[in-house]
């Protein structure tokens, strides 16, 4: 069940989160915690200065002040997923020590809102412009499909009606 996080430096960003003992692919590793809030952003100056909380869906948040989720860092091909709203999963085999990191427009609705900085994750498909869920291809969707939020799935969904979802329509959302 819950995993013993910490935080140390990260190659990707200031701090990250790491995780002392080997990880399992499907393994709950933790709940995001913090505070609830309502925030709808009118602007893309407001929407990116809010640091890192994690939609529930386009106006509840999660914010997890200073807490250890605070330094869970974006990756375009990310070792864990959020799934329901709140619960980190993993999505494939974690090494002992490696950092823990998630893609941060699958839990992000909103439209005003980018990355401050252009993403440096250094994976093979990198997006460098990190932006809410509905600028997402239909092959990173369905990359990292079923892990979604529910939400945030539904949404794709409807926002993309000129996306095929026919292989998703008998699939169990999670
Ligand atoms: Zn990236």
């Amino acid at each position: 069940m819950k995993k013993n996080l910490h935080v140390g430096k990260s190659d990707i960003h200031g701090k990250g989160i790491f995780c002392s003992t080997d990880i399992k692919k499907g393994e709950h590793i933790a709940f995001i915690s913090g505070t609830l809030k309502r925030f709808k952003s009118k602007s893309s100056n407001e929407a990116s200065s809010i640091p890192t909380w994690y939609g529930i869906n386009k106006s509840t948040w999660i914010d997890p002040g200073k807490g250890i989720f605070s330094f869970f860092n974006h990756s375009c091909d990310p070792n864990t997923a959020i799934i329901g709203t709140k619960k980190v999963v993993a999505r494939r085999d974690i090494p002992a020590g490696t950092e823990l990191t998630f893609d941060y427009s699958f839990t992000d609705a909103d439209i005003n809102w980018t990355l401050s900085d252009s993403c440096t994750c250094g994976s093979k498909n990198c997006r460098k412009i990190i932006r809410s869920i509905q600028n997402l291809s239909p092959a990173t969707v369905k990359a990292h499909y079923p892990l979604i939020p529910k939400y945030f799935l539904n949404l794709y969904i409807k926002s993309r009606p000129d996306v095929i979802i026919d292989e998703w329509k008998n699939k169990k959302l999670v």
